[in-house]
């Protein structure tokens, strides 16, 4: 199986999801690579949920991935004596690091690290900014402040101090074990949330080892402020809309995932778009105008991959949106339009051999007599630089590492496979046509155009372009449709 479309999803998993035949009825839908949230769910759930993912990716012949999102240093409120109070604007209302239960006039937040950053006028947003306070005084260890907006405060709601740069550490003690044990199932891909500061992931990379690929969920305006730097560290970025639209006015969301967007195209690593994407489909089979255009948008400007929360993770309707997100992009991409409006932000190639020649790759790929292009990839650097020029022909990339095929699952238009490469150019040659024939990705005498690296099978960087043809008669498997 191969997908019709270059534009790639990721699905979270949780109680909707997570039974074996629901992730092979999603990945046969469309899904690409599934999320586990290290916020919800046991250990136990995640192993399980990791193995239906590896069982449902032997079933449909297709790698993959699987990304660990892990909750970082998210601050919450503790607990209150009943759960809950209500609150009004205007009423006081006090923090502070007492560990009493709270009551209609206090509660503890037990994080001295945001008391510090603190200072009178600056607004404290709570449970994703259904709550706003003023803060009127401060110390050490407390603040007064008065409610602005909202009607509720509960147990361990999240805190946003606005703008603010903490002096947290980048992994919490959850955050460390949930990451070990991430890595000892043999996850693709590490996710950091509430990453501050570029030392955030250079910790996360340390603690990673190269076990899996690292990646960055922008959700703080701290973390925005020193996207380049960041970018230096890590191998893919979220635009995390959800916790973004806390620390800055809706206004200043869409902005932000345009400048996320375009850093991380220049760079050539892929970006994913997140949360609320298809938000009403929770609770509705069908989605709202305003959702079908803003997954279609995120598509014109060429994301690698958007993501389901919990519209895969705990809604009524799954299989629904996730099929609705594969229809809307397989739609967008079928728009003559669109090649046009994804070339806008493409990166300038960088003087090397690999760029030259994919760049030339991509011009022959440009007069659209070329079925697909091939890349022979060790790292996954090659593949990645021929998604950085967004080609309309599909990329079959070979890989000889099963961990790297699993890793290009989140980048936009390419099918990577496991192959080892050959010792000879016709030997690469012949199995990079046989497979592309194979997975239908050629018609009988198609063009292929083939990057690839002397010598053979070595980890050098690419220095070859071949074009090959597929054989004049060819048998097509059932049901495969050329790019
Ligand atoms: P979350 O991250 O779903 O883990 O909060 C995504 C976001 O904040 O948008
Ligand atoms: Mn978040």
């Amino acid at each position: 199986m191969i997908r019709n479309r270059r534009t790639r999803i990721v699905a979270t998993l949780g109680p909707a999801s997570c039974a074996p035949e629901m992730i092979l009825t999603l990945a046969r839908a469309g899904v690409d690579v599934f999320r586990l949230n290290f916020s919800h769910g046991s250990h136990d759930g995640h192993a399980e949920a990791f193995a239906n993912v590896r069982a449902a990716e032997k079933a449909i012949d297709r790698p993959l991935g699987i990304l660990a999102d892990l909750q970082g240093p998210k601050l919450r409120l503790g607990l209150f004596a009943d759960g809950g109070v209500s609150v009004v604007p205007g009423q006081a209302f006090r923090l502070d690091m007492d560990p009493k239960p709270g009551d209609a006039t206090r509660v503890s937040m037990p994080h001295p690290e945001i008391f510090a950053a603190m200072k009178p006028g600056a607004d404290l947003l709570i449970d994703d900014g259904k709550v706003r306070l003023a803060i009127k005084a401060c110390g050490r260890d407390y603040c007064e402040a008065e409610v602005v907006s909202g009607a509720r405060l509960s147990d361990r709601k999240g805190v946003t101090l606005k703008g603010a740069l903490l002096a947290m550490p980048a992994l919490t003690e959850k955050d460390r074990k949930d990451l070990a044990f991430a890595l000892r199932l043999g996850v693709d891909w590490i996710a950091l949330s509430f990453v501050q500061r570029p030392e955030d992931v250079a910790e996360l990379r340390r603690l990673v080892e190269g076990r899996a690929a690292v990646l960055a969920k922008i959700e703080k305006r701290s973390a925005l402020e020193q996207l380049e730097p960041i970018l230096d560290l890590c191998d893919g970025l979220m635009v995390a809309r959800g916790d973004l639209g806390v620390e800055m006015d809706p206004e200043d969301v869409p902005v932000a995932q345009k400048a996320i967007l375009r850093a991380a195209r220049r760079r050539g690593i892929p970006v994913i778009v997140a949360t609320q994407m298809l938000e009403s489909m929770t609770a509705s089979p069908t989605p709202t105008r305003a959702e079908a255009s803003d997954v279609a948008n995120a598509v014109y400007e060429g994301a690698d991959a958007l993501m389901l929360s919990a519209e895969s993770a705990s809604g009524d309707y799954p299989l629904e949106a996730v099929s609705m997100m594969n229809r809307i992009m397989e739609r967008v991409e079928r728009d003559p339009l669109w090649p046009e409006l994804i070339k806008a932000e493409h990166g300038a190639a960088d003087d090397l051999d690999a760029d030259i020649l994919v760049a030339a790759a991509r011009r022959a790929a440009d007069t659209k007599t070329i079925n697909c292009l091939v890349a022979y990839t060790a790292t996954g650097g090659t593949a990645q630089r021929m998604a950085r020029e967004r080609p309309l022909q599909p990329v079959l990339a070979l890989t000889p590492d099963p961990a790297v095929a699993h890793r290009l699952t989140l980048t936009w238009g390419l099918e990577a496979r496991v192959a080892k490469e050959p010792d000879n150019l016709d030997a690469v040659t012949k199995a990079a046509v046989d497979m592309a024939v194979r997975l239908g990705m050629a018609q009988p005498g198609g063009r292929i155009l083939i990057v690839g690296g002397t010598p053979f099978g070595s980890h050098g960087a690419a220095n070859l372009l071949r074009m090959a043809h597929a054989p004049l008669r060819v048998r097509r498997p059932a049901g495969s449709r050329a790019g």
